[in-house]
């Protein structure tokens, strides 16, 4: 069976073509409005973090209990991981942190504390690109996800495995070098927009309509709302009895099916 990303390319190589038949033969306003329609669906799939054109996205992992996964990205952060740490003993759950390479670096014993208290670390890139990430080239991709991974391995002596793109984008070669590294990459079904919104009730309120067995729940670190949001959160997982897991690699799903790697 084709993956949906050799069918999508090959869509739009031919659209593309299309456009330049259009343009030649004299119908160039009708190859230019195609050539546009062309790109605006490139652009879909490299912005839209869901969008499985490009390549697999893990968006839920299965499970017939009521579990979900936490994944907690930007940190290690001096202020608020600490505090996050203590909230999840204290609700017995475990999460996944995709950390940034620059603050580990920064922030060692932090990055080695999450693995202590049995969490477990994602590569989220060396510098977290957010502006520009989604139109770096191949070999830049690349070393923006080695460069995280080496310093991750050397100070935890783990190397992840899982990679979260900076705010979901998928830039056009990035699932040619995460099938090189063998590397899944993991977006989500629950997000609050803690990163735009300092409101934790809200932040709450949008991640609690999309919680159900096998949900992915993003948060971040380093907006100052972090530990106050994660309480609640947690609070509302335990009433309903959902566990907070780490799932393993064989559940994942992507979108409406299960992964073809
Ligand atoms: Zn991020």
């Amino acid at each position: 069976m084709k993956r949906p990303r050799t069918i999508f390319i090959s869509l739009l190589t031919g659209s593309a073509l299309c456009a330049l038949a259009l343009f030649f033969s004299g119908e160039w306003v009708l190859g230019l409005l195609w050539a546009f329609a062309t790109h605006m669906l490139l652009l879909y799939a490299t912005l839209k973090p869901s969008s499985q054109w490009l390549g697999p996205v893990v968006t839920s992992f299965q499970t017939e209990k009521q579990e979900v996964w936490l994944t907690i990205d930007d940190g290690p952060d001096p202020e608020e991981t600490p505090a996050v740490l203590d909230l999840l003993d204290r609700h017995q759950a475990k999460a996944s942190f995709f950390m940034v390479g620059q603050q580990v670096k920064a922030h060692p014993d932090l990055a080695r504390l999450i693995l202590e208290r049995g969490h477990n670390i994602g590569n989220h890139t060396m510098n977290h690109l957010e502006g520009r990430f989604w139109s770096l080239f191949r070999g830049r991709i690349e070393v923006e996800i080695n460069d995280c991974s080496a310093i991750i391995k050397e100070v935890t002596g783990v190397r992840p495995q899982l990679f979260r793109a900076p705010v979901g984008h998928k830039p056009w070669p990035l699932d040619k070098v995460l099938q090189k590294l063998k590397l899944p990459l993991i977006g989500w079904t629950a997000r609050g927009f803690d990163g735009v919104s300092k409101n934790s009730d809200q932040i709450v309120r949008r991640i609690q309509t999309h919680i159900a067995p096998g949900a992915i729940i993003l948060l971040h670190e380093g907006r100052g709302t972090l530990p106050d949001t994660l309480d609640k959160i947690l609070l509302g997982l335990s009433d309903e009895a959902y566990r907070c897991v780490l799932p393993s690699p064989e559940s994942f799903v992507c979108g409406r099916r299960k992964t073809i790697r």
